[in-house]
């Protein structure tokens, strides 16, 4: 799994000059990095060559948003534009995309490393929803568009000049994806899109969205799966037929949230991907891309409270000693640690499995989904107790803004809800793994 022999693919860096140089460096050098004055809590071992690049590489471009800005971006609900643009500079939103289109031609393997670390570095959640969408949500594009689409939607994303927000959720079909009511109808050249989406971050920026909707009426359903269609289409808030409200919200607030309503919203007929009917089946293989970028974002934020949890607790004197040094704080710091290292491995397994998925006929997409999302439930939940135990561990302080972690426990509940609650989850596998009886 982790340590599997790769050799090193230069080739995929031949668009990346800035990170290309850099790849090179690294691996010359030991698998070894410094994150902290102390040994990084995380440990790196077993990791491919390209994954370590990329955590230093894109740890480099993250010291230069320490946590304060963070802080001041959660309190203004200000967009964290420069932290795109310093990530599209150096070619990181194209991590997963084709070569041909400008992108890395890595995998999700690495982009969950990327993801995983600019939230580790203090950005959390926030600061990964500020790439994230452009990475996952531009998957079944590449893969599914045609070649001329994929030309004409994806390189200027991978600049950084566009960017994609993801529109599925709907506010009167929740979880129930296959029920959702957005249609798009045909009429002529164009589709006429109407209905309402809600909790689609970053739309306030976003030029443009990946959306799913309905192409046969609810009323004439036989094949739920079959009657949805994915669209990459223009998201021009000045246009006829399109209005967003944004959504105040408990954390990671510097990524708007937002309810977003179309009325007979034209767009052009080739902003269909794939054929009607197989939006579905399509969107899948964003999601369970998505799932293993969330679970790498989890696993970030609940690194980032352990190691300020730590570094607390070695400092902090009561009654004559460190708090550390007390097992009451220093168990269930450590049982945090292993949680997470356990999540890791679970989801760069699940990362590793969806790469090798199209080259390896052994990996089936049931494997896949099992796996990205056990991974996301495990990486959320693993995520949440180490951030709920830093709070603790830093007794009142840690209800103070300026320690940062109760922005972390504030974010870490996102990965438990989205994309994918962690009820779903378990019925999920319920049912599918352990061939128990439905329960919804
Ligand atoms: C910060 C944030 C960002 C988001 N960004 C996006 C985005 O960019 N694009 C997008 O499309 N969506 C986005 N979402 C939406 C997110 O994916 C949904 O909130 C999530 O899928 C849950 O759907 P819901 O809120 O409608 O919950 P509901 O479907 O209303 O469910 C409510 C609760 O009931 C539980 N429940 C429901 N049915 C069952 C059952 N049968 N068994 C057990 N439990 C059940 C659920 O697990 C959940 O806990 C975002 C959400 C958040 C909070």
């Amino acid at each position: 799994m982790l340590l599997k022999s790769i050799s090193p693919c230069l080739s995929a860096s031949s668009h990346l000059p800035a990170v290309a140089s850099q790849w090179r460096t690294v691996l010359q050098r030991p698998r070894s990095f410094s994150v902290s004055c102390r040994r990084p809590i995380m440990e790196m071992s077993g990791f491919t060559p390209e994954q370590v690049m990329v955590r230093e590489a894109v740890s480099k471009i993250c010291s230069n948003f320490p946590d304060e800005y963070w802080a001041e971006r959660d309190e203004s609900g200000e967009y964290p534009h420069e932290l795109h643009a310093s990530l599209a500079k150096d070619g990181w939103i194209g991590i997963a995309l084709p070569e041909e289109l400008g992108g890395a031609g890595l995998g999700i393997s690495e982009a969950t490393m990327m993801l995983h670390t600019i939230s580790e570095s203090g950005a959390g959640i926030a600061g990964a929803q500020s790439v994230h969408a452009n990475v996952y949500a531009t998957q079944p594009v590449a893969k599914f568009a045609s070649p001329a689409q994929r030309q004409k939607m994806l390189p200027k994303l991978i600049k950084g000049e566009w960017r994609a927000c993801f529109g599925i959720t709907e506010p009167s079909t929740g979880l129930e994806t296959l029920k959702l009511r957005t249609t798009a109808k045909r009429d002529g050249d164009f589709y006429k899109i109407s209905g309402q989406k809600i909790w689609i971050s970053s739309a306030q920026v976003a030029q443009k969205m990946v959306l799913l909707a309905r192409t046969t009426p609810l009323k004439e359903i036989t094949r739920p799966s079959k009657e949805l269609s994915l669209f990459f289409i223009d998201f021009d808030k000045t246009a006829p037929g399109l209005d967003l409200r944004r959504i105040k919200k408990m954390g990671g607030r510097a990524i708007d949230a937002n309810e977003i309503f179309f009325d007979n919203y034209r767009v052009p007929a080739d902003s269909l991907i794939g054929a009607e009917g197989q939006g579905f089946e399509i969107v899948l293989h964003g999601m369970n891309a998505e799932r293993c970028l969330l679970a790498g974002e989890a696993l970030g934020i609940g690194y980032a409270a352990l190691k300020r949890a730590t570094e607390y607790a070695r400092e902090r004197v009561v009654f004559g000693r460190p708090i550390g040094q007390n097992q009451a704080i220093q168990h269930p710091l450590a049982a945090a640690y292993m949680n997470l290292e356990a999540a890791k491995l679970a989801t760069y397994h699940a990362a590793r499995l969806y790469d090798e998925n199209s080259k390896d006929s052994s990996i089936t997409q049931y494997a896949v989904g099992v796996a990205c999302n056990s991974a996301k439930y495990l990486a959320a939940e693993a995520a949440f107790t180490a951030c709920e135990q830093a709070v603790l561990a830093h007794g009142g302080m840690g209800y103070a803004q300026e320690y940062h972690v109760e922005r972390y426990l504030r974010e870490s509940l996102v990965p438990r809800i989205a994309p994918v609650s962690k009820e779903m989850i378990l019925n999920f596998v319920g049912e599918k793994v352990l061939g128990l009886p439905r329960s919804y």
